[in-house]
Order: structure tokens, then C-alpha cells, then sequence
């Protein structure tokens, strides 16, 4: 069956360029499926109010519980019965940090939603309603702020497609790369192709010299090199706070 996905947002048409390239061959096989809606179609009022001023006072505005809490009461009927509870992601800063292996483990749920935040964020009480009837997951991307919830998933989104079997044509290129199990969770070695010399820059002689032993312990310093220099947390250093 295929993997379905679910965004909810106020700005659907972010989804869109999920129609492009490698997901959207996915789509359009069938592998997976789409789903997209617009938050503002779950509010009654003439202006579609999403937001208001947040409780304690501060700046900015917080996303209203009311349009989510109709909006997930959708996606729940949507839901045959009898049927594993949907994982439901919410994109926050404050969410637990978004990476391969997390990828890993939703691109095999058979049911994935998206909430998108907008403003200052969801009241709260809508991810503490939601754990009752979803598998929740608060994700973040990364340690940054964005301005909405869309790009997060997004990310998120290609990360875990690409793992469903079928959409990447050569499985043997998910096994080589960076963050991989099978590459001990490191970077991935600099990679080449022709020509042997450009600009003046040759590609390593051990690349051109046929002998897969070498080429394999060259690739696997190479890792461990731009690991240790750049990413000293995967080795189980402490993280460089730059
Ligand atoms: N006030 C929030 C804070 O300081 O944590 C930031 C809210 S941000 C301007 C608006 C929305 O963008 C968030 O609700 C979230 O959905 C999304 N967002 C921003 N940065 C994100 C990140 N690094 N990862 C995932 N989602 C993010």
C-alpha cells in the first residue's frame, strides 16, 4: 500500500514542487500519496481568523486551537477504522532535532501528517489533545528559526520519501551516504567523475588506479577526516557550538 501523506498549513501551495523530480515520479507510481489542506478552511468567521494575541502577553500572535482541532477531527475521519494510529508531526524549533535515523523510522508508518506552524507557534494544548488519537512527534529541522512550518516539511517530507522502497531507482545509493548505518553514521567521502584533470585539479590517483581495496580505505579516511573536522558530535565528541 502506499505511504500517505498528509500536510495541513495555510499555505498548501507549498506543497506543490513535491510534484517535481524524484517524489513526484513517486506520486505519480503511486508509491505514495498526498494529501494537502488549507487550515483556513477549518474556521467560521468572515476573515478566517487563524491566530490571536497569546496568553502572558509578548509579541507576535499564536495559532488558535479551534481550525487544528477540526482540522486533525478531519484527518481522523479519514482514517478507516481499525487502523494503526497515523503519525502526526509537528514542526517546531523546540522539537526534538530531525535526522536520518528519524527519517528511517517514519518512512516505514503507512500514515504521515504534517502540521505547519505559522506566527509564534500552535497553543499547546493542541499537541497534547493530538497524542490521544496520533503518534505525535514534535520535529525540528534544525537550530534555526523559519517562518512557517512548510519548508520544515518539506525537508522532512524528501528525507523520508526517498527511503520508501521503489523511489529511488538504485537502492545501493542509500547505503553509501552520509549519516547512513551502514557508513557508521559519518560523512560522506568527496566524490568525483571525468575528466581526470580539470582546471589544473586532478582526481586523486587512487580513484584511477583499479585497486577497490585502496579505493575503500582512501574513502573511508576521507570520512573520517571530514567528520572529525566538521562534525566531531557524530564520533561521540562533544558538538561544536559554531
Ligand atoms: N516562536 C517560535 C520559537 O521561538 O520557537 C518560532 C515560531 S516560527 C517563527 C513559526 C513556525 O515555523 C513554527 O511554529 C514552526 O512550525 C516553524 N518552524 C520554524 N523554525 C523551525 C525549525 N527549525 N524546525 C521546524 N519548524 C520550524
Amino acid at each position: 500500500p502506499a505511504l500517505r501523506l498528509d500536510t495541513i498549513s495555510i499555505f498548501p501551495q507549498y506543497f506543490d514542487v513535491l510534484r517535481l523530480s524524484l517524489i513526484g515520479k513517486a506520486l505519480a507510481a503511486g508509491l505514495i500519496e498526498l494529501h494537502t489542506h488549507d487550515l483556513r478552511e477549518f474556521t467560521h468567521d468572515r476573515h478566517r481568523t487563524v491566530d490571536d494575541t497569546p496568553y502572558g502577553g509578548g509579541a507576535g500572535m499564536v495559532m488558535k486551537p479551534e481550525p487544528w482541532g477540526e482540522a486533525l477531527d478531519a484527518l481522523l475521519g479519514s482514517c478507516p477504522p481499525g487502523t494503526e494510529r497515523p503519525v502526526l508531526v509537528f514542526t517546531t524549533p523546540s522539537g526534538e532535532p530531525f535526522t536520518q535515523r528519524v527519517a528511517g523510522q517514519l518512512a516505514s508508518a503507512p500514515r504521515l501528517a504534517f502540521a505547519c506552524g505559522r506566527y509564534e507557534g500552535i497553543d499547546k494544548r493542541v499537541m497534547v489533545w493530538a497524542r490521544e488519537y496520533f503518534e505525535v512527534r514534535e520535529l525540528s529541522l534544525g537550530d534555526y528559526v523559519l517562518n512557517g512550518g512548510e519548508v520544515a516539511a518539506l525537508a522532512m517530507i524528501e528525507a523520508i520519501v526517498r527511503l520508501v522502497p521503489g523511489v529511488i531507482g538504485n537502492p545501493e545509493s542509500l547505503v553509501e551516504e552520509s549519516y547512513s548505518p551502514h557508513t557508521e553514521g559519518m560523512l560522506e567521502y568527496p566524490v568525483y567523475t571525468k575528466p581526470a584533470r580539470w582546471r589544473g585539479l586532478d582526481v586523486p590517483p587512487v580513484l584511477l588506479s583499479g585497486d577497490h581495496g585502496a579505493v575503500d580505505d582512501w574513502r573511508a579516511a576521507r570520512s573520517l577526516e571530514t567528520t572529525r573536522a566538521r562534525r566531531p558530535d557524530l564520533l561521540g565528541q562533544p558538538p561544536s557550538r559554531s
